[in-house]
């Protein structure tokens, strides 16, 4: 289950004040200067610093890529140790490491723009990864929409605040199916509407491929949907070198022994980047209130100020803005249905 975290967090931390001294900032400063190169430890020796993002993460082992000043990386990946206190590090994070030519240790992390978080079964929270500037949505055409699920991805995507780009995936589908073509133009208009930018794309013969490259130039993107929709086929299409297996969960990766599943960070050429996070695929919204729910319904919410009631659940009660906007046309009901499904969700779980 994925759940959000949309305060800014701070993050960035120090192995140990005790044992480091900085060479350029003041001696005991709790950051790390961005233009710090190097640490000088308790014996007085100097260790180049240098700046990376975290690719992947195998328990106490990161997988770091050095970066350039404008976060471009410039040097094949290396493992780096992590200490205790710096254990929350994932997928995406910014951080400064010691390179001593022998072994590399994780010395401080940078704040973070975003990060997705997720609650497992015993309701422990588990960071999934940070700085994603965008949710990439991935659904594909079917009679019986799985749309309250598209919801929940966009209602994460907007209380987090990083952007969301639907993609409809398997276009081939629709040729010589005027049924699934209707339904699939009823649900883009729908959504298109709301304000969202929707891309319809077939990995079989590449439609839509490059206004998708254009979406993902200069933005860390992160892939969610249902499992089945075509996600990993669409990574494959963007990096047909990287070895991501199609219609199975991916289990083995080049830089791990480890056999579950890892999200992973991959660069791309145009400055962008794709976090492929198998972790974010099952889903649920176990710790919002109702009127963070609102705020992820953003046009209900927009409506929902001139409700005659502060606390209008939309439902029965007299002068709601958000039912008349229905009644013209202006909301969906099924978006309508949708909030109301997931509100009573949330009410139960919050008992
Ligand atoms: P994921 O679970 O979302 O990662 O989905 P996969 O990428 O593993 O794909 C699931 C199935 O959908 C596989 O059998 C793919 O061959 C198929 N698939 C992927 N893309 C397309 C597409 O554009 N058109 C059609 N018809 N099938 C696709
Ligand atoms: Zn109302």
């Amino acid at each position: 289950m994925v759940s959000l975290n949309y305060n800014s967090m701070n993050h960035r931390k120090l192995i140990s004040k005790k044992a480091w001294n900085f060479s350029k900032g003041k001696t005991g400063s709790k950051k790390l200067p961005r233009n710090s190169s190097e640490f000088v430890n308790t014996q007085g020796f100097s260790i180049p610093v240098k700046i990376g993002r975290c690719i992947s993460r195998y328990g106490k082992q990161v997988n770091v890529v050095t970066l350039d000043k404008f976060e471009n990386p410039i040097e094949p990946p290396v493992k780096c140790s992590l200490r205790a206190n710096l254990d929350h590090i994932v997928v995406g994070d910014i951080v400064r490491f010691s390179d001593d030519g022998e072994s590399n240790i994780i010395l401080s992390v940078d704040d973070r723009k975003s990060i997705i978080e997720r609650i497992n079964s015993q309701g422990k929270i588990k960071l999934l990864a940070a700085n994603v500037d965008q949710m990439i949505i991935v659904t594909s055409p079917k009679f019986k929409q799985e749309l309250i699920m598209l919801d929940r991805y966009l209602i994460t995507s907007e209380l987090i605040g990083v952007k969301a780009l639907i993609i409809i995936n398997k276009h081939d589908l629709l040729q010589n199916n005027k049924k699934l073509k209707e339904f699939t133009a009823d649900f883009y208009r729908r959504y298109n509407k709301i304000g969202y930018e929707i891309l319809q794309t077939s990995t079989f013969n590449e439609k839509g491929f490059e206004e998708l490259q254009d979406h993902l130039k200069r933005q860390n993107s992160i892939f969610t949907g249902q499992s089945g929709v075509g996600k990993s086929s669409i990574i494959k299409t963007l990096l047909p070198d990287e070895d991501i297996k199609i219609g199975t969960q991916r289990s083995h990766s080049p830089l791990g022994r480890h056999t579950t599943s890892v999200a992973r960070w991959y660069f791309l050429d145009n400055g962008g980047a794709i976090i492929d996070s198998p972790g974010i695929r099952s889903f649920g919204l176990k710790r919002l209130t109702s009127d963070e729910l609102e705020k992820g319904f953003v046009e209900i919410s927009k409506n929902a100020k001139s409700c005659q009631f502060r606390n209008c659940k939309h439902q029965t009660e007299p002068n709601c803005s958000v039912k008349d906007a229905v009644q013209q046309g202006k909301i969906s009901t099924q978006r309508l249905n949708s909030f109301h499904y997931i509100l009573n969700e949330v009410s139960l779980r919050n008992g």
